[in-house]
């Protein structure tokens, strides 16, 4: 090996050492991005639901059955739906 190998040697062990490094902080951040992405899910739910209940949201949409209190109504609608879907399932399969 000539001292210029050597010497590219060495720089290449620095340079695969470096990007160890970095790809140690790189997934150390994707996790941190992971956990923060699902903590603000879950915060984004609890607000929707507390803006709900405070009466500060109204809208209603697919699925506001999910959202609380204010959407009561919505609630017992959407398990009418149900049960008149499952009523007519049955009734299907005694046909
Ligand atoms: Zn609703």
């Amino acid at each position: 090996m000539t001292e210029t190998e050597r010497k590219l040697d060495l720089l290449l062990g620095d340079a695969l050492a470096e990007n160890e490094t970095y790809r140690k902080a790189n997934e150390h951040l994707v996790n941190a991005t992971s956990a923060a992405l699902a903590e603000n899910a879950l915060l984004k739910k609890r607000l929707t639901y507390q803006d709900d209940r405070e009466g500060w949201v109204g809208t209603h949409g697919p699925e506001c059955w999910t959202f609380g209190p204010r959407h009561y109504e919505c609630a017992i609608r959407h398990i009418n739906d149900m049960a008149r879907g499952a009523i007519k399932k049955i009734r299907g399969l005694q046909k």
